[in-house]
């Protein structure tokens, strides 16, 4: 795109740039199960869900946890444990208990109705600038603005913008070309309009600048170099880690189907109180932990430490969190069921019906080593 085939409208108003993004977003949002209903309590669950989560995926679980959850009452409560349960798959849990934990402030504090106010809503737990902004103007029409990835790359290119846009001075002045460009009348959709623009038409790559209805006021495309914005930043590596897995597994005497031990994870860190297959962690060349975890079968299991051993190796799976690579080792460990049962804190250890397997709150990870362990023994 040469410099001289664009020129900016340079005497074009605001208001025209808002009527130009609106007519687009009219013609061509995407239809969503959260869009156009009356309910700001499911606005408030999309944009939780929808942060570093694509829209295919939020839908199924959307539609699960409105079912589950209706109100900001039936969130507020139920046990963590179910809530959890609802979330497993969707990753950062951390989202799930700031939400539920939010609800009960909402309950508590506002009478079970979500403030209307960025700074009321700012006070619930897990509500940043964006979730506020977002709340309020899709929610209660109020006109305030809200910036993510989307919002960030649009203006960074609107306005030829340089500089790393994480850091606060670019930051801040992101922000303030938000709130001056946010419609008055339509402040919900039109920060929606910016942020749908920046997913299906000003993409990272290969933005589709013909299509684009802010292509007169965009000065990235005038200068014929909009994907300079925003910079790019590296982000930090990811600390590479290393466990190993049990796949402990029976077959009730009585009969019936087979049966999964799990084990909840510490109600703090990593994947805080989820359920997982037993497993271990390494620090540099040693298994710390793997002697425990060994002896901690063997009662659960109630079979001797020799028998449980470290099972029969089955492959590695790998798994990225956001700030971690994880590569584990998957055992296969086959036990028999004891009479009478051994004695088990059921708060930390949990026999689980193969069909129940993915009705229990488990990390994505938990579903790799589950795939891993069919393939392999269909193969054995
Ligand atoms: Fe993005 Fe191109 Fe539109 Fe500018 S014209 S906002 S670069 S899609």
């Amino acid at each position: 795109m040469s410099k001289k085939s664009r020129t900016m409208k340079s005497k074009t108003s605001r208001e025209d740039l808002r009527k130009a993004l609106l007519s687009w977003f009219d013609q061509f949002q995407r239809e969503m199960p959260w869009r156009h209903v009356d309910n700001p309590y499911a606005v408030w669950v999309s944009e939780v869900m929808l942060q570093q989560t694509r829209v295919t995926t939020v839908v199924e679980y959307f539609h699960r946890w409105m079912e589950r959850f209706p109100t900001v009452e039936s969130l507020a409560s139920a046990p963590v444990e179910d809530v959890l349960e609802i979330w497993s798959g969707l990753g950062y849990y951390r989202r799930a208990r700031h939400l539920h934990r939010a609800a009960a402030t909402v309950v508590d504090e506002f009478g079970g109705e979500l403030p209307r106010e960025v700074s009321k809503l700012r006070k619930l737990s897990g509500v940043g600038p964006y979730t506020a902004g977002a709340i309020a103007s899709i929610a209660f029409g109020q006109v305030e603005p809200l910036v993510d990835g989307n919002v960030t790359r649009v203006i960074c290119r609107l306005y030829a913008r340089g500089g790393d846009p994480t850091r606060s001075t670019n930051q801040k002045w992101i922000w303030a070309k938000a709130k001056e460009l946010v419609d008055p009348e339509r402040p919900g959709d039109f920060n929606q309009g910016l942020m749908e623009l920046g997913s299906e038409i000003c993409r990272a790559r290969n933005p589709k600048c013909p299509k684009c209805p802010l292509q007169g006021w965009c000065k990235g495309l005038a200068d014929g170099e909009a994907e300079r914005y925003p910079e790019v930043v590296k982000k930090a590596p990811q600390k590479p880690m290393r466990g190993a897995t049990f796949v402990v597994h029976r077959r009730p005497e009585r009969g019936g189907g087979r049966q999964f031990l799990l084990r909840r994870r510490p109600a703090q860190g990593l994947l805080a109180g989820l359920w997982e297959f037993p497993s271990a962690e390494a620090q540099g060349k040693s298994w710390p932990g793997i002697g425990e975890l060994s002896a901690e079968l063997s009662v659960v299991t109630g079979a001797a430490v020799d028998e449980v051993g470290l099972g029969r190796p089955l492959g590695q799976v790998e798994h990225v969190f956001s700030h971690r690579r994880l590569k584990v080792r998957v055992y296969d460990v086959e036990t028999s069921p004891q009479s009478p049962p051994p004695q088990t804190d059921e708060q930390k250890w949990r026999w689980v019906e193969e069909a129940q397997l993915s009705e229990v709150a488990t990390s994505a990870l938990v579903g790799k080593i589950e795939q891993l362990w069919r393939v392999k023994i269909a193969e054995s």
